[in-house]
């Protein structure tokens, strides 16, 4: 543990330094692009990813499109001209033909599309402090709570006059634990990671991804101490096993500013930042949002 610990130190000095380079560059880069279009997402059609659904031209005076996924309602975005509905696809998802409930000009129809099969690798994790992994029944009912309270807040909806999809990276450091994979603790299986781990030092100064709300702040017993922002139309981030939270539940915050602190607290086998992206109530993969130079694929 301590030696890794040592190896990670040197690993992240000189991670952070290329970052550092990249990432003011990767904005130097993007700010004209930014200024002609939304920036959508990378279309990824598996469980965990980001379906994007072209819906028509954007015609002068024309309403924006209504899209659901089932009873959730999805974000709709425009891009040269044309509407797009961008629809988180859940873990669970079955592959197959999926359909969305489309509204234009008043009238309703339904659009298919393809979800395919994705195969999400395997980690296994020894853990030394089994009380989180052999729950007392006191712990299991805080857990299950915690699970409904999530839940809700994932699924909140908030109508925005526009939500910028173009995300940063809360942290920066090395990319430590993907998201899909599929877990097991001391030999148990869990439910697949659903976000991105970067690994930083406790401390480390965590951005807001993009301008939004506090949806919620809170100190849960897997994710720790943990703040929700909803950047309107379904787009929620999660920020979770935080040291300390400098935002209140409603502030308004804008993208990059500091909302707290990272650390440890919850079930972290290390400091690192759990930072998880929520797209109309789906967990998806957090590096479709991010700038190409940041992605590790
Ligand atoms: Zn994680």
């Amino acid at each position: 543990m301590k030696r890794m610990e040592l190896r990670e130190g040197t690993m992240l000095t000189l991670i952070a330094i290329t970052f550092r380079i990249c990432f003011r560059f990767g904005l130097f880069v993007l700010a004209f692009p930014l200024l002609a279009h939304a920036s959508l997402p990378l279309s990824s059609n598996v469980p965990g990813g980001v379906a994007i659904i072209p819906l028509g031209s954007v015609s002068s005076g024309s309403e924006t499109p209504q899209t659901w996924l089932g009873d959730q309602p999805v974000l709709v975005t425009s891009d040269h001209e044309l509407w797009y509905a961008v629809v988180g696809l859940p873990l669970d998802m079955t592959p197959g033909l999926h359909e969305l409930r489309v509204k234009i000009g008043g009238v309703t129809k339904t659009q298919g599309f393809e979800v395919n099969t994705k195969h999400y690798p395997e980690q296994h994790i020894t853990l030394e402090d089994t009380s989180k992994v052999e729950l007392s029944a006191e712990d299991e009912a805080r857990a299950d709570r915690e699970l409904a309270v999530i839940t809700e807040l994932k699924h909140h909806w908030r109508v925005a006059q526009d939500t910028d999809l173009a995300l940063i990276i809360p942290v920066k450091g090395r990319l430590a634990g993907r998201f899909g994979v599929h877990r097991f603790f001391n030999g148990e299986p869990r439910s697949p990671h659903a976000g991105l781990d970067v690994a930083v030092a406790r401390g480390t100064p965590v951005k807001a991804s993009a301008q939004g709300q506090v949806l919620a702040v809170d100190d849960y017993f897997f994710n720790g101490r943990t703040i929700f922002v909803d950047h309107g139309n379904g787009l929620i981030t999660m920020y979770c096993h935080l040291e300390r939270i400098d935002v209140k539940t409603g502030e308004a915050v804008s993208k990059g500013q500091r909302i707290g602190l990272s650390g440890k607290t919850g079930r972290a086998t290390g400091p690192h930042l759990h930072w998880s992206v929520v797209l109309n109530g789906a967990m998806v993969d957090p590096e479709l949002f991010i700038p190409a130079k940041h992605r590790r694929r």
